[in-house]
């Protein structure tokens, strides 16, 4: 496995690869490693000759009350798990190498971007675009992993490629989950051992809304008034939103009759926590 931290010699590793006829699996992560991340390097391990891994806690898509500073960083350990993963390459630039003096361009998606995250973190998803599409550029790979936890995310990915004709392949990975249902996230680290027992409410609630569309209940409004009850039972937290959304386009429904998914994001402790499940698919 190498490692890299300037962009011209990544940029000749991945190229290197692609000139020997091999394929190259690009997985983006913001580090603090967890069985999330892994499944992401596995999967592009299985469909990749070689798996390029980017470190990177991305100061553009956090807003200025967030918690940039406070992200989690443990170099060493993700070094040790992309090995032990089987990645080839790992990227792992400075703020300043990747943003240097005088840097001016944003890629902005529109319509996707605009409910969901996008409404309460407001610039979120153009720093995300902007940093895969560099990054796309600096590991220009043939293929890119990225989970549905991030849902919304990876459809504004999915969209930026096919407008803009990025000749890379997206692949979306499943989510991965804790034992209690509670999907892997690296800011999972700081909820205390009740706000971490508390956590499971989300996706609990999103199983059960789920078995309840299976079971032919359809209106949102009283689905989604289940779930955000429930999910307040379990104790102190904060809902940004919780929606039942087109699986394709994001939009709300009123009726869940067709492919969709239940995405929330809420506030226990200090973390603001995302999670989604597919009905009707
Ligand atoms: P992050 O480091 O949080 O920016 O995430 C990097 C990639 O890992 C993104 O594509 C995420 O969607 C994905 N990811 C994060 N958590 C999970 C999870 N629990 N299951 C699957 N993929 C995940």
């Amino acid at each position: 496995m190498k490692v890299f931290n300037e962009i011209e010699a990544c940029y000749g590793a991945v190229r290197d690869v692609q000139r020997r006829g091999g394929r190259v699996g690009l997985v983006p992560t913001m580090g603090a490693l967890h069985e999330g991340h892994v499944s992401l390097i596995e999967a592009a391990r299985r469909r990749s000759d070689s798996v390029a891994v980017t470190i990177f806690v991305n100061p553009t898509q956090f807003g200025p009350n967030e918690d940039f500073e406070k992200y989690p960083s443990d170099t060493e350990a993700d070094l040790a798990a992309c090995e032990a993963s089987g990645a080839d390459i790992v990227f792992t630039p400075s703020v300043e190498t990747l943003y240097p003096r005088g840097f001016e361009t944003t890629i902005h998606v529109s319509g996707l971007t605009e409910g969901l995250c996008g409404a309460h973190r407001p610039g979120h998803f153009d720093g995300v675009t902007t940093i895969v599409a560099k990054l796309l550029n600096i590991l220009p790979a043939d293929a890119a992993f990225f989970g549905e936890k991030d849902y919304q995310q990876l459809l504004v990915i999915r969209r930026m490629v096919r407008d803009l004709n990025l000749p890379v392949e997206i692949v979306a990975c499943p989510i991965v989950r804790e034992k209690d249902g509670l999907a892997c996230s690296s800011r999972n680290r700081y909820l205390s051992p009740s706000e971490r027992s508390q956590a499971a409410v989300l996706s609990r609630a999103l199983f059960s809304a789920r078995d309840r569309i299976a079971a032919g209940h359809k209106r949102v409004k009283e689905l989604v008034a289940r779930i955000r009850a429930e999910i307040l039972a379990a104790g102190p937290a904060k809902i940004d939103y919780v929606e039942i959304v087109d699986a394709e386009t994001l939009d709300s429904l009123t009726e869940v009759d067709r492919p969709a998914r239940i995405v929330l994001a809420a506030r226990i402790g200090p973390c603001r926590l995302i999670d989604n499940v597919a009905v009707k698919e």
